[in-house]
């Protein structure tokens, strides 16, 4: 058992007395041969890359050990205040090469690489990427962990561990197929299991309430259901400062008795499997991005998280402090990544009341002093609600504590709108109709002391729509934080090239002072800087270009426009549009028009759909028969080429950025929150061609209306449009859409597929196209138009890229991250210090 005690006499052990590691050549050296010949047993016969990775892997690990224990002993003396971030997805990525960049230990490293005859890079693509997320959602929580240790602030992610992350996709024919992500099959060097702190969650059951001697009343939540929690620690290390933060991951475990009981009841194979029913909890990353889930295993993966993490900080707390909890609001704060773990509203109410003997009013100022939430989305979809009944049979007592939190919630809301029955509706947690229904964004709010969007449009939509009764309420809560990124992964280590020119120029500070990357400006005057940024940018096309050879066999024009759109497959974000206008140029090189000032483009997309929308998957199918058609065509070698690299992910994107000239940002106005490829692209001197949506206002606004390419409707104008949206006048009012449609009514890219892509011309002519594609299609060639003649004038396009980067500091997650600490979370830095 671990909890057994280490020695049984009264002297304190010496284990953990710690040697000092040295990040020598020699130092790096030895260790990488012992894990090799001891800790993985292998020897020179052994040919397999993965165990040279994983020996290097353990050699820099153990250098994050000693950070991250005096991390955590500064932490502990401190006794400060501290932030815990909960979210179901933390999309990581590789973690080698930014610990190598954080540790700042290249150098030594790379010559004992060198002395051992192996390759860096060829070592760092052994590594799975951990993809326990989505999208933006999950990689802006991978983002803000960066900047907190970088930061060094008190703040712990905690989040799950899936043993499936995002799915692999596969591109059969053209369709996407999805394959199980088995990402922990060779291990997962960089977790630290901690089962001597594992936790157990409660669900089903039913409620006694009950009253003591004392007359007061009691609750007792009974014949549950019991899973447990074991953590696992992920160490996330600083910029170069000492701090390794921690992320911990919980993964579902059945307990000891549940299988005891089946098995003296004599049902072995019924004890395996309640066995398994409690360990899917932890199973499998849900894939869908922006919209709802409805299952009742997501709910449980959301209490359990919820749950979890709560009783965890509680404990540490209790350790510290007993029951005496009058300054834990002062000492801790939470934040709520979405709706997805608002759930800890009620949890952290049942926690202190039931099992820490609070009163429900001392629970709730404490509930609503530590709860922050922030909103990631408009789409209506994507809001979740739980039917009153899955919560009945699964977590009975939090439904109790939600009805209580919204009677008196309605209680203040009649109080300062009397009579006002149809706000009271409104506003009500529980959504009452055929199937009523909890709305947890609202129990988020209305538990919350904060209430944020992630972008500045963003965050006014929701003030004036959404969450317009709520704010009318409670203005003093809603506030913006504009998403960001961390320039660690997203410049100085996925782009080598750029680093070293960008730090010659105006030295290194950049790296963790983002705004000082405007000295560039000066430097986009200096034609013979332009040379090397345009020489720099060519070396990571090419990099891109053997990435795609390696991918798709694909061999593309290395001096044409790469014209890129990565990111989920969703319609709001229009891959549809852009499909549209290379169809567009396709009709256009054919029917003659392609005249000697033709810009050749190579347009990229990536980008997974949700196993379960049609829709998306179709337009998947769309472009890569479009694909097929342009890319065996002889007339339009060098002209236009089109791929769709499949299973887009972290470590793709991190090739991709450097080397794309042109950023595809063209959601519908009022639908993309914030996005943040958008700031990957801009960061690495790609120019924007995008809409007035989400963080793409600020971007424009940063570098200059005259070095980004603007069009379409802004949100206000999509919605005053909708009601006398008729895109077929639109279509026949316009020779190249009509053309563009034509092609694809009579089945011209789907000769042997009759009618396969009949959705996709049903939406684009649908009078209630959402996404309003037809309307946006003129202003969008035109917008091409500008950039492709932009892009013929190399020195001039090369200034506008250095401008880019220039203006990207806006858009570091150290800015993002200070904010939230300034105005949500009042944390104060605190060094890691060697343990004495
Ligand atoms: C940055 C990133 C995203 C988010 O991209 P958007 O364009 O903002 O939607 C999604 N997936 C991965 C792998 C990313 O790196």
């Amino acid at each position: 058992m671990p909890a057994t005690k280490l020695t049984k006499s009264s002297s304190t052990p010496r284990l953990s007395e710690s040697p000092i590691l040295g990040e020598s050549t020699e130092a790096f050296c030895g260790d990488i041969r012992r894990h090799f010949n001891f800790t993985l047993g292998r020897d020179k016969n052994c040919k397999s890359a993965h165990y040279a990775y994983t020996a290097l892997a353990l050699a820099v690990r153990d250098r994050l050990m000693e950070c991250w224990r005096n991390t955590q002993s500064a932490y502990e003396s401190a006794d400060s205040r501290k932030t815990y971030y909960l979210s179901l997805e933390f999309l990581l990525g590789r973690a080698l090469s930014n610990a190598i960049l954080n540790l700042g230990v290249e150098g030594p490293l790379g010559t004992a690489l060198t002395e051992l005859g192996v390759d860096l890079e060829e070592l760092v693509a052994c590594e799975q990427d951990a993809g326990l997320g989505n999208g933006g959602l999950g990689r802006l929580a991978a983002c803000f962990i960066d900047s907190c240790a970088t930061l060094q602030l008190p703040v712990m992610g905690y989040g799950l561990r899936y043993e499936y992350g995002m799915f692999r996709q596969n591109v059969e024919n053209g369709f996407q197929v999805e394959e199980p992500d088995h990402w922990l099959r060779n291990g997962h060097v960089w977790e630290l299991e901690r089962p001597e702190l594992t936790l157990r969650i409660r669900f089903g059951g039913r409620v006694e309430h009950y009253s003591e001697q004392d007359r007061r009343r009691r609750v007792r939540w009974t014949d549950t259901h019991d899973v447990l929690a074991v953590p696992y620690d992920v160490p996330i290390p600083g910029y170069r400062n000492g701090t390794v933060n921690t992320l911990r991951l919980w993964k579902a475990a059945a307990t000891d008795e549940f299988d005891l009981n089946e098995f003296n009841a004599g049902d072995y194979a019924e004890s395996v499997r309640a066995k398994n029913l409690a360990e899917n909890i932890t199973m499998v990353l849900y894939p869908n991005d922006a919209s709802e889930n409805g299952k009742e295993l997501r709910l449980r993966q959301q209490y359990f998280l919820a749950s979890a993490s709560l009783q965890d900080v509680l404990r540490n707390w209790v350790l510290k402090h007993g029951q005496d909890f009058t300054e834990f609001a002062a000492k801790n704060s939470f934040q709520l990544n979405d709706t997805h773990p608002s759930i800890a509203v009620a949890e952290l109410m049942r926690l202190l009341i039931d099992e820490h003997d609070l009163s429900w009013d001392q629970a709730w100022a404490i509930t609503n002093q530590t709860m922050a939430y922030t909103n990631h989305t408009l789409l209506p979809e994507a809001l979740e609600r739980w039917p009153v009944r899955l919560f009945e049979q699964m977590l009975p007592r939090l439904l109790e504590i939600i009805y209580e939190i919204n009677a008196n919630f309605l209680g203040e809301v009649a109080n300062r709108w009397p009579g006002d029955l149809d706000r009271l509706a409104r506003m009500s947690l529980i959504e009452e109709g055929y199937q009523k229904q909890v709305r947890m964004a609202y129990l988020a709010i209305v538990g919350s002391y904060s209430v944020n969007g992630v972008a500045e449009l963003h965050s006014n939509l929701l003030m004036q729509g959404l969450f317009r009764d709520f704010y009318e309420l409670w203005p003093e809560r809603f506030n913006n934080k504009t998403n960001g990124i961390t320039p660690r992964r997203w410049l100085a280590s996925c782009n080598p090239g750029l680093n070293a020119l960008i730090t010659e120029a105006i030295g290194d500070g950049w790296v963790t002072d983002l705004g000082q990357l405007s000295r560039l400006r000066d430097f986009a005057e200096d034609r013979a800087f332009r040379e090397r940024w345009r020489k720099v940018k060519q070396e990571n096309k090419d990099r891109l270009i053997d990435f795609k050879r390696r991918e798709l066999g694909l061999e593309v024009d290395r001096f044409s426009m790469f014209d890129v759109q990565v990111k989920r497959i969703h319609e709001y974000k229009r891959q549809l549009l852009n499909i549209l206008h290379v169809i567009h140029l396709y009709d256009r090189i054919k029917r003659g028009d392609a005249g000697s000032d033709w810009t050749p483009r190579c347009v990229i997309f990536g980008g997974k759909a949700a196993p379960g929308y049609a829709m998306a998957k179709l337009i998947i199918k769309l472009i890569n028969n479009v694909a097929t058609v342009v890319n065996r065509d002889p007339a339009l070698k060098d002209l236009l080429r089109v791929a769709f690299l499949p299973n887009y992910r972290v470590s793709a994107m991190e090739v991709i950025c450097p080397g794309t000239d042109l950023s595809e940002q063209i959601s519908t106005a009022g639908k993309e929150a914030s996005g943040t490829g958008n700031m990957k692209f801009m960061m690495n001197g790609a120019l924007t061609i995008g809409t007035l949506d989400g963080a793409n206002i600020e971007i424009r606004r940063e570098v200059g209306a005259e070095n980004f390419f603007l069009f379409g409707l802004t949100a206000e104008e999509v919605e005053a449009t909708r009601a006398y949206y008729d895109p077929t006048s639109i279509i026949e009012g316009n020779d190249d859409l009509k053309r563009v449609m034509n092609l694809l009514e009579t089945g011209y890219f789907n000769q042997y597929e009759p009618g396969i892509f009949e959705p996709v011309v049903h939406s684009v002519r649908s009078a209630y196209d959402p996404w309003m594609t037809a309307a946006d299609f003129a202003s969008y060639v035109l917008a091409q138009q500008q950039a492709a003649a932009a892009y013929r004038d190399q020195d001039d396009w090369t200034r506008m890229s250095i401008l880019n980067t220039a203006a990207s500091g806006q858009f570091s997650t150290d800015r993002t991250i200070s904010e939230y600490n300034r105005d949500i979370w009042r944390l104060r830095p605190i060094p890691a210090r060697a343990a004495l």
